[in-house]
């Protein structure tokens, strides 16, 4: 990535991509970019180098398809892990929010997505098939779908029932009590803690 030309567009470059980031408007992304102007060089350096390796380093599990530094995940490549269970989730980052909950040591399979009929999304534009292989060889025991409680989320779950029951792998749901519509990421870990530990069979 080579700077650009001196244009004397720099800041509005700066105000341009900070606008670009979710839940960033304007009035942030100018209050971010000044506190740039005014912090040192080296800080700026930072961040701008905290982006540059993250993007570099951090790619997604073969496995599980969560985000991983190493070959595999943290999780995928931990020992300890029960490996007869396999959460199921839409995004990497509900795998952060049921991590957070302490409640849950089994692995875990990142969807890449719900199925959504609308934006013409089916199990082939998700991680569905490489599921369906992780289950082949009978050690997993247990699969908890742990999409979000709404349409689509549910939708996904009861499509993922249908397939993975005949395997004789036992398919359970989170417990309701997680806001409906609401997002995993966005549950308290106490709440999200409970719906996994009073999951029901599907
Ligand atoms: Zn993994």
């Amino acid at each position: 990535m080579s700077p650009s030309p001196n244009d004397g567009r720099a800041l509005q470059r700066l105000l341009d991509e900070l606008g670009r980031l979710p839940g960033i408007g304007p009035k942030s992304a100018q209050r971010i970019a000044y506190y740039l102007l005014e912090a040192d060089a080296e800080e700026a350096r930072r961040l701008a180098q905290a982006i540059l390796e993250v993007k570099q380093q951090v790619h997604f599990c073969p496995v599980c398809f969560s985000y991983a530094t190493r070959e595999t995940c943290d999780v995928c490549s931990d020992s300890s892990r029960d490996r007869a269970s396999i959460c199921v989730v839409s995004e990497p980052r509900d795998v952060q929010a049921i991590e957070r909950t302490g409640s849950y040591h089994g692995l875990y399979h990142v969807l890449g997505g719900v199925i959504s009929p609308m934006d013409k999304i089916g199990p082939e534009q998700l991680h569905v098939r490489e599921l369906l292989q992780r289950l082949a060889d009978g050690e997993v025991k247990e699969v908890i779908l742990a999409t979000n409680p709404d349409v689509e989320g549910e939708t996904t779950a009861t499509y993922l029932s249908r397939v993975i029951r005949p395997l004789g792998v036992r398919v359970t749901r989170l417990a309701s009590g997680l806001p409906v519509g609401g997002d995993l990421e966005y549950a308290d870990e106490v709440t999200l803690g409970r719906a996994i530990e009073a999951r029901r069979e599907v």
